[in-house]
Parts: C-alpha cells; sequence; structure tokens
C-alpha cells in the first residue's frame, strides 16, 4: 500500500517567488525522506550543477486528494545540506527562536484577486465594472464573483487542517481576503504559504487563476495587501509595550528597511490613497486605516492587545515579514524592559 505526498517549495523566481509542487509516492506510514529536483529549471541553480535538496518541514492533510495522502512544505537546501540562498524560512526560524520567551504571534490577512484571462473575475469586457463602494463584504451577483472558488478553498484549508480564522470579499470585484492565524511566527508563515498553494490548486478546478499582484488594476481600484497582526506577551498585557513595538517600526532607517522587503512593486501600493499610507511616510495611530500601523479601537480601549502593519503587499513572503517585525519590535521591548 502506498500514499502520495505533493512536496511543495519556494522557487527562485525574482523578484516575487512562485510555489512549486511534485507528487512522491511512499510505502504507507513512512517517513517523509529528503528528495531533489532540477534546480536550474526554478531559478535556484545553473545548469551544471542543478540539484538542489527538498527537506520536509510541515506536513498536513491533502484535502484535494484525501485520504493518507499529505501536503508536504519544504525547505530548500543545497547538497551541503546548507539553506539555499532562496531559504528566508532558515533566517526566520534563527529570529524566532531568539525571542521565543516574548511569545511574538502573528494573524496575517492574505488578500488577492481572481482573474479570468487577462480580466478580474467580474469585469465586462473591455470595459470597467461600477466604481467601487458596495463590493466591500457584498452579496449578490451584481456584487460578487468567484464565491464558489472561495467556499471551496476554505473547506480545503480547515480539512487541512490550517489556523484559518475567517474570509471576506474585497473593496474591487473579484479580489477576497482570507486571514491565517494567531499563530506563531514559523506557523502562521508555513500555513499561509500552504493557504496560499491551496488557493492556486483549488481555483484550477474552476478554471480562473489567483494572484497576489499588489496592484492588479491601475487607477482607482483597491490594491492587495497582507495586513500583519502582531502581540507579543508583553503587548497582550500593556498598552505601553504596544506604544514601544509602534515607536520601533518607526525608527531611524526601520522603515525603510522594513517597506523595501514587504513585497516587490510596494511603491505602486502605498500611494497613500485607497486605505495605505505613502511608502516614504511612517506613521502609527487609532483607528487609522490611512496610517502604516494601526491600532485597533478595541486594543485602545482595553489597553492591551495587538497592532497591525498595514505596508505588507499580497506578494510579501509572510518568511521576511515576520522576521523583521519580531526582530524590530523585539529587540525594542527587551531594551525598554518590556518583556
Ligand atoms: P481587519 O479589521 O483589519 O480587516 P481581520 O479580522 O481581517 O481585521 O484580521 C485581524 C487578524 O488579527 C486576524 O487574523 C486575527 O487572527 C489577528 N489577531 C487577533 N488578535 C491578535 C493578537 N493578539 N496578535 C496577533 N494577531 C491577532
Ligand atoms: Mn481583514
Ligand atoms: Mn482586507
Ligand atoms: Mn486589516
Amino acid at each position: 500500500m502506498t500514499f502520495k505526498a505533493e512536496y511543495i517549495w519556494i522557487d527562485g523566481t525574482e523578484p516575487t517567488a512562485k510555489l512549486r509542487s511534485k507528487t512522491k509516492i511512499l510505502p504507507t506510514g513512512a517517513e517523509l525522506p529528503v528528495w531533489g529536483f532540477d534546480g536550474s529549471s526554478t531559478n535556484q541553480a545553473a545548469g551544471n550543477a542543478s540539484d538542489c535538496v527538498l527537506k520536509p518541514v510541515f506536513s498536513c492533510p491533502d484535502p484535494i486528494r484525501g485520504g493518507a495522502d499529505l501536503l508536504v512544505l519544504c525547505e530548500v537546501l543545497d547538497t551541503d545540506m546548507n539553506p539555499h540562498p532562496s531559504n528566508t524560512r532558515a533566517q526566520l526560524v534563527e529570529v524566532a527562536e531568539r525571542f521565543t520567551e516574548q511569545e511574538p504571534i502573528f494573524g496575517i490577512e492574505q488578500e488577492y484577486t481572481f482573474f479570468e484571462g487577462d480580466r478580474p473575475l467580474g469585469f465586462p469586457v473591455g470595459g470597467f465594472p461600477a466604481p467601487q463602494g458596495g463590493y466591500y463584504c457584498g452579496v449578490g451577483v451584481d456584487e460578487i464573483h468567484g464565491r464558489d472558488v472561495v467556499e471551496a478553498h476554505l473547506e480545503n484549508c480547515l480539512t487541512a487542517g490550517l489556523g484559518i480564522s475567517g474570509i471576506n470579499a474585497e473593496v474591487m470585484p473579484g479580489q477576497w481576503e482570507f486571514q491565517v492565524g494567531p499563530l506563531s511566527p514559523v506557523e502562521v508563515a508555513d500555513q499561509l504559504w500552504i493557504a496560499r498553494w491551496l488557493l492556486y490548486r483549488t481555483a484550477e478546478d474552476f478554471k480562473v487563476s489567483a494572484t497576489l499582484n499588489p496592484k492588479p488594476v491601475k487607477g482607482d481600484w483597491n490594491g492587495a495587501g497582507a495586513h500583519t497582526n502582531f502581540s507579543t506577551k508583553a503587548m497582550r498585557e500593556s498598552y505601553d509595550a504596544i506604544i514601544t513595538a509602534c515607536e520601533a517600526l518607526g525608527e531611524g532607517s526601520k522603515p525603510l528597511d522594513h517597506v523595501k522587503n514587504y513585497g516587490a512593486g510596494i511603491d505602486d501600493r502605498l500611494t497613500g490613497l485607497h486605505e495605505t499610507a505613502p511608502w516614504n511616510e511612517y506613521s502609527y495611530g487609532v483607528s487609522d486605516r490611512g496610517a502604516s500601523v494601526r491600532i485597533p479601537w478595541q486594543v485602545e480601549k482595553d489597553g492591551k492587545g495587538y497592532i497591525e502593519d498595514r505596508r505588507p503587499n499580497a506578494n510579501v513572503d509572510p518568511y521576511v515579514v515576520t522576521r523583521l517585525m519580531v526582530d524590530t519590535c523585539c529587540t525594542a521591548l527587551e531594551k525598554a524592559g518590556q518583556v
């Protein structure tokens, strides 16, 4: 007897990495072995030394195939078993381990857009739908496009055991969101990558594509982000710690260090319009959806909770955004003695 293991990894495509996967047949009950692939076809190696190594780091039930079949998220190593330069997970693991006592957790809001050919789902051929206003969290065929795909994706994520916490229709037609978390830094990032893979794979069966393009339609249409909600134990207990984290993200070169690693094309999305702050001006505020970082009103009222970094693009690497936020905020909290 055998089962199918779908080995999934993040490639070396620039400026935004893509997901790849292939299937391994294993004897029932077998451990998940390391495997290899042709790195010269994924921008991860040269043709004359093309082998790269896949090392399983997270697995879950495969909701598409069912039964005992698995989805297996892998990190990419070189043949010396060192992390490949494209392996951003290894860097996150190191930083997250340094700050485990602060108990950082994340909830990431993944926005995305369905496309049918070269048009967002719901856009008429050769034109535009009615302006934005009624689509966000809307209902009815005049406003909603792709709900059958969204429901199937949600069901698949739940069957896989992922920590999905919700879904909603977004401001532009054909645009949607799901949220993963709150979970530890490595967990939220691993699970978000699997949820993205399931999104593409689920949409295949409906003959539509999904994209994380941060600004899929130019002009007066919302971009797609990946708001990153963050807290530590201290932030979940005190407002001073919330402020320390917000201030730390604004200090010195930090705003730019973060923004330039928050996804390709970020200046197209962070214009200061469409519920964004300009990419080159850092700000934070209570309830402020035009700020870089928002403190939810409930957090101010309770005097504790979490913050929302609204800057990350939909196409951000979750291993990178969580590493930067943990590093910046946990270092500052430690310095301030607020741990
Ligand atoms: P928005 O109002 O910005 O659309 P959402 O409900 O879409 O908010 O997303 C909020 C996210 O914040 C969820 O993923 C949720 O799990 C996460 N979250 C809630 N509490 C915390 C916390 N203490 N630390 C980190 N993330 C949190
Ligand atoms: Mn949201
Ligand atoms: Mn949203
Ligand atoms: Mn949000």
